[in-house]
């Protein structure tokens, strides 16, 4: 059986997490494996960064620094996680979901600007599988409109834009380390803060509201509660387990790398046969290798192909339904234009297995019974 996802794990993490119980002897939030995650991501990224206990959690400490309030807009995909829209709902805001791009599946950032309105407050652009959304172009709409632009890189980690890393774009970026994502903690997530001005509110939100983190390197000799906040903290266990994946993120991003292009090369005959669409990379952007995926003719085509698959032991999946269509996304946002692409594309899109320790003869082997399915359907 080829799974669909298997968490990354390299040896050491055991070690780490051993000598966070028992050599440290401390196991709550921000001790020893913390910095040192943290002053991995500051380096390479130079923005300040801040673990969290996930995604979804660095998404509402967003939210919370861009002083979202009700009756807000905000501009994202539909074609997108629920906690994109989420963080910013929970803050009273109103989602104005604008359509994607039929060849990255990312925000359209041509239909950004017909959005706005003079409630608009922030743009959240998802980097879909890793791959870079048109930031000049938003972050320069953002400008003019006076608008907020927090990232989305849950999925986008090593993956860059124009040579900058992705998340550190915008004002603000997210990561996620669930375990699907090519680094992981179990749970977990970061953000990133790349303006100034956020810089000290985000280390009180992220500590219940408290000036905590000051007392801690001695900038104060008490601290107390001074603002509004919540705990997204993450355990030293958890962050024991990220770091030595930190340590050598090269090496996990090229396996990943070398998977995608088997895939991709494997592939390529049936695309230009006509028969699937594969992900494109704009040449302003090196993905991730975060995930592979192909688009069938329709969802049928897809249905039976996942079938297929499954029949050979292999487990492939579809992915996002849009927001906008589900029960939620009704009630808190609208789509704005037409939905050229966002739902035609999400129902023809499908996922191969692609996790670290997936071996190229697998992703061989499936790349090899996709072309034996198309065969079969001539
Ligand atoms: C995984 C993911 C999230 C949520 O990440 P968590 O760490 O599980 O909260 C948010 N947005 C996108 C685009 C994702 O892929």
């Amino acid at each position: 059986m080829i799974v669909f996802n298997e968490p990354t794990y390299v040896e050491k993490g055991i070690g780490y997490i051993t000598e966070a119980i028992l050599k440290n002897r401390r196991l709550n939030g921000d001790g020893i494996f913390t910095a040192k995650c943290t002053e991995w991501f500051e380096k390479r990224m130079g923005s300040k960064a801040l673990l969290t206990t996930s995604c979804t959690h660095a998404l509402e400490m967003a939210a919370l620094l861009a002083d979202i309030k009700p009756g807000d807009e905000v501009i994202m995909p539909s074609f997108t996680f629920v906690s994109t829209a989420d963080a910013f709902v929970l803050r009273g805001a109103r989602v104005k979901f604008v359509d994607i791009r039929k060849d990255t599946m990312n925000i359209d950032e041509s239909l950004i600007e017909q959005a706005i309105t003079e409630k608009t407050k922030a743009i959240v652009p998802v980097h879909y599988a890793g791959v870079g959304c048109e930031m000049d172009t938003i972050m320069d709409i953002a400008r003019r409109n006076h608008c907020v632009v927090i990232e989305d890189a849950a999925q986008g980690m090593m993956g860059t834009y124009k040579g900058r890393y992705l998340g550190t774009i915008g004002d603000m970026g997210t990561y996620s380390f669930h375990e699907t994502k090519n680094y992981t903690m179990g749970e977990g997530g970061l953000a990133l803060i790349n303006r100034r001005e956020y810089m000290h509110r985000s280390e009180v939100i992220r500590e219940k509201g408290t000036n905590r983190a000051q007392f801690f390197r001695g900038e104060i000799d008490k601290y107390s509660w001074v603002d509004v906040g919540s705990s997204y903290l993450p355990s030293e266990m958890n962050a024991a387990y990220l770091l030595p994946q930190l340590e050598i993120a090269e090496e996990i991003n090229s396996k990943r790398l070398k998977l995608w292009d088997i895939y991709y090369g494997s592939l390529k005959g049936l695309e230009e046969a006509g028969r699937i669409e594969l992900p494109a990379v704009p040449k302003e952007c090196r993905h991730n290798g975060h995930m592979f995926y192909l688009k069938a003719k329709d969802m049928e085509e897809r249905t039976s192909l996942i079938q297929y698959l499954w029949e050979n032991k292999i487990k492939a999946v579809f992915h996002y339904v849009p927001l906008h269509s589900s029960i939620a996304g009704q009630k808190y946002g609208e789509f704005v234009g037409e939905d050229n692409h966002t739902t035609k594309e999400s129902e023809r899109l499908l996922r191969l297995p692609m996790y670290y320790a997936l071996k190229e003869e697998e992703a061989g082997y499936v790349a090899e019974k996709v072309k034996e399915f198309y065969a079969g359907t001539l």
